[in-house]
């Protein structure tokens, strides 16, 4: 009897543990078939019957107030930038330094120099042997020389968290603009007229859990800050930082890029905008951000159209340039970028002509015209 029933439980469990036979393609339901599917891997094409307006050439000649050099200081890279600028209607490219990216700042002056109508070079704060007694004059003396080569303005900094770690030559690792060493340096950059251009924070989302609910959950993971590495700031604490520095700092100037990282909330960047009226945005790099919720950000636009300049910080294709174009002068809806970061369609702003000017090149010829030397 006992010999029977183990057989029996055997036989029951063989049959509820036999491989179940994989369903074909042909078998499954489309619910099961888009399951299997991740995330990272949609690639959705628009299907809809809407305008599609390509602009081969921006509006009005534009200036951009945020690129790098992407060539290395090449003469001939170079040459090729500016047959594309030409192209694509772009008179004049603010170019960057930092560590990540292009040639040491006196390569770079030398080289974009031979274009001066074309470029201007910004120059790094030198952060070498910050804890030395001497570092705020030897930082000023620095600012003084690269001023006098040709340097515009200081940038790209950062602060993501774990402060300027994009300068050149030193990395300034942990340096924030609250560094009790950095306030009569951020003093004097106003005083010689050298606006800052900083790149503070990153999108929201690159701050937020990486799990089902983050919005913007796959460029979020891409960018993910680490707010966990000690002395590391978190979101609202760089925000914080920048925003005591710029108030403490009323005659520096202060270009925040990509809109200061905050378009996920225009009210929040409008009031830090009404506060400092020496801070201003760029709007490079982030296309995927502010054409999630079009109207909104053409609020926010034509309402600080004064202090807001146009920039790319992408590279120097034309078809980079033209996307720009069509994002800030159409009104084309549902667009897939092809480097598809965040999941989700953009739509263009359709912006009116007065305002197309302003961020195009009247704010920054005004303010090119205020701090050029
Ligand atoms: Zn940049």
């Amino acid at each position: 009897m006992k010999k029977l029933l183990i057989f029996a439980i055997c036989a029951f469990v063989g049959v509820a543990c036999a491989p179940r036979t994989e369903k074909s393609a042909d078998e499954k339901t489309p619910r099961e078939i888009a399951g299997e599917y991740l995330l990272k891997d949609y690639d959705p094409v628009s299907i809809f019957n809407v305008p599609v307006t390509l602009v081969d050439r921006a509006k009005y000649g534009v200036i951009d107030m945020h690129s790098h050099d992407y060539n290395d200081a090449d003469p001939e890279k170079i040459a090729a930038w500016v047959k594309t600028m030409d192209e694509c209607n772009i008179r004049h490219t603010h170019v960057m330094h930092c560590e990540w990216i292009g040639a040491p700042f006196e390569e770079s002056i030398a080289a974009y120099g031979k274009y001066p109508d074309r470029f201007s070079v910004w120059c790094s704060l030198d952060y070498t042997d910050i804890e030395a007694e001497d570092w705020e004059e030897r930082a000023k003396a620095h600012l003084d020389r690269c001023k006098a080569l040709g340097a515009f303005g200081i940038g790209e900094m950062v602060d993501k968290g774990l402060g300027d770690v994009y300068a050149r030559p030193v990395k300034g690792t942990h340096i924030h603009l609250d560094h009790p060493k950095m306030q009569s340096v951020l003093e004097y950059a106003g005083k010689l007229g050298m606006p800052i251009s900083i790149h503070v924070g990153e999108p929201i989302w690159m701050y937020e859990p990486i799990d089902l609910h983050n919005d913007g959950l796959m460029n979020g993971a891409n960018w993910a800050v680490d707010t966990t590495v000690e002395g590391c700031y978190d979101y609202d604490g760089v925000m914080e930082c920048f925003v005591n520095a710029a108030k403490a700092h009323p005659n520096t100037p202060f270009i925040a890029c990509h809109y200061l990282n905050m378009s996920h909330d225009w009210e929040r960047l409008g009031k830090i905008l009404d506060e400092c009226p020496n801070v201003y945005v760029d709007i490079s790099a982030r296309i995927g951000e502010s054409a999630a919720t079009p109207r909104a950000t053409r609020r926010f636009i034509e309402k600080y159209a004064d202090r807001i300049f146009y920039g790319t910080d992408n590279g120097t294709s034309a078809d980079m340039y033209r996307f720009t174009f069509r994002i800030l002068e159409t009104a084309d809806e549902h667009i897939y970028q092809p480097d598809f970061g965040y999941h989700w369609a953009y739509s263009a702003f359709d912006l009116p002509d007065k305002v197309l000017r302003k961020i195009y090149y009247e704010n920054a010829e005004k303010f090119i015209k205020k701090y050029k030397n």
